[in-house]
């Protein structure tokens, strides 16, 4: 560990330790170690399958059985992944009392698999289902993927992923309320994200001029880094936040 990086590792413990009210912001960074690729990013499915064709709701509506064929693969590799230590470590700052809600931009639902309570899921999650006729939601594990597209339990309706896809809405109740804890938040932990994209560009600078302290966590310094940032922690997540976790219990 470079000594810049101890002592700044030094600076956010000693910043966060007396604070109780810490809003986490997620991007795909934070589960590249967990095996999910992100869209933009080399390997993996995304370069078997085109999200913007594939994660299209124009295109599941026109031929659903096709894009189901798809998706189940992309939602079967994203249901068997497991939480890493930067997921695990956010779990225990919630279990010590200092972070109060997570906001994911992530439809993987690893923050939850980690113990994480109160996430805001910006873009929905892939672990359930949802009908789009009469809007029940089910566990993905409850759905027969031998048969595409899937009927609804309840109605025989089409069930889709419960991730935004493209040329859908983020949820309005998530977007509020990631506005209101990012105004009420004492500090911002950005992690694995470079903040380019809308909605979640905007709330690091919402939670600065709210008075927070903000603290990015990724492996090259972003958009955010210059514009928003207190502390640059620079590494990977899975690596930086068991060190922060640690620097903060050695108190
Ligand atoms: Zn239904």
């Amino acid at each position: 560990m470079s000594h810049h990086l101890e002592l700044e590792l030094k600076n956010a413990a000693k910043r966060l330790a007396n604070t109780r009210k810490v809003t986490v912001l997620t991007g795909a960074g934070i589960s590249v170690a967990s095996g999910i690729r992100p869209f933009r990013g080399k390997g993996g499915l995304w370069e078997k399958y085109d999200p913007e064709v594939v994660v299209n709701i124009a295109n599941f509506r026109r031929s659903p059985a096709d894009a189901w064929l798809m998706l189940r693969e992309i939602v079967g590799v994203i249901a068997v992944a497991d939480p890493n230590p930067a997921h695990l470590a956010i779990t225990m700052l919630q279990k010590m009392g200092l972070v109060r809600c997570i906001i994911t931009q992530n439809v993987d639902g690893l923050h939850q698999k980690a113990g994480s309570r109160e996430v805001v899921e910006f873009h929905g999650s892939t672990s359930r289902v949802v009908c789009l006729e009469c809007n029940a939601i089910y566990p993905l594990a409850d759905v027969d993927l031998g048969v595409v597209p899937p009927p609804c339990f309840n109605c025989g309706g089409l069930l889709k992923p419960d991730a935004v896809f493209f040329g859908e809405p983020i949820p309005p109740a998530a977007l509020l309320r990631a506005r209101v804890e990012s105004q009420q938040c004492d500090a911002m932990l950005v992690i694995g994200t470079s903040g380019m994209v809308e909605p979640a560009a905007s709330l690091p600078a919402l939670a600065r001029s709210s008075g927070a302290l903000i603290i990015e966590v990724n492996p090259e310094p972003s958009w955010l880094t210059t514009t928003a940032v207190d502390i640059f922690l620079q590494g990977k997540a899975e690596e930086i936040m068991p060190l922060l976790l640690a620097e903060i219990e050695k108190g």
